[in-house]
């Protein structure tokens, strides 16, 4: 409860962004603190433990924030999951549908070890059309995914059951 609270303590809330009707969790205010964003990057790996994992992954582009500090507190390193384009290697893809249109995630074929127990990470957690296309891709390149963490889950958007029966840590959830 005191790591949801401190997360819910640094959102804030911006309403039409990035459109009319939408109100957009901005989570920059948790980023900039550097004692509750300690506490949540500790907290999360306490969580999992820290021995639980090889890697973590970060979506683009929040959440390698909270990768990279996740995978320097517990001695792992990050693995970026892109948007379609950025890599400079070959790279497996995944697409998935978004409101209008579609959007394509990518990671490096050769990102993992075989068996290598990922850690997959991003700042929110909405409908779970990322977060999904990005566990495929995490096992299609040979890892295990050992857990998936958000900062903060928009429950009202159901990512979690589409997501199920793969697990869901959230600090917080609204
Ligand atoms: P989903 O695919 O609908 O679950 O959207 C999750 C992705 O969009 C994540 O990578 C988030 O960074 C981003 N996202 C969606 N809604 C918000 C929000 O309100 N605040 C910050 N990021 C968001």
């Amino acid at each position: 409860p005191r790591v949801a609270e401190l997360v819910a303590s640094r959102v804030l809330d911006v309403p039409d962004f990035p459109k009319p009707g939408v109100m957009f969790k901005d989570l920059m205010p948790l980023f900039a603190d550097g004692e509750v964003f300690r506490q949540v990057v500790d907290g999360i790996v306490a969580y999992h433990g820290r021995d639980a994992f090889d890697a973590v992954v970060g979506i683009e582009a929040r959440g390698f924030v909270v990768a990279a500090a996740i995978a320097y507190a517990a001695g792992v390193g990050v693995v970026p999951v892109r948007k379609a384009g950025k890599l400079p290697r070959p790279a497996y893809s995944a697409s998935y549908a978004l409101e209008y249109g579609e959007a394509t995630l990518e990671v490096h074929e050769d990102a993992f070890t075989a068996g290598h127990r990922v850690l997959v990470v991003d700042d929110v957690l909405a409908t779970g059309g990322t977060a999904e296309a990005t566990l495929d891709l995490v096992e299609r390149a040979g890892g295990t995914v050992a857990g998936f963490t958000v900062l903060l889950e928009l429950g009202f958007l159901g990512g979690r059951e589409r997501l199920a029966p793969r697990p869901v840590h959230a600090l917080l959830s609204v």
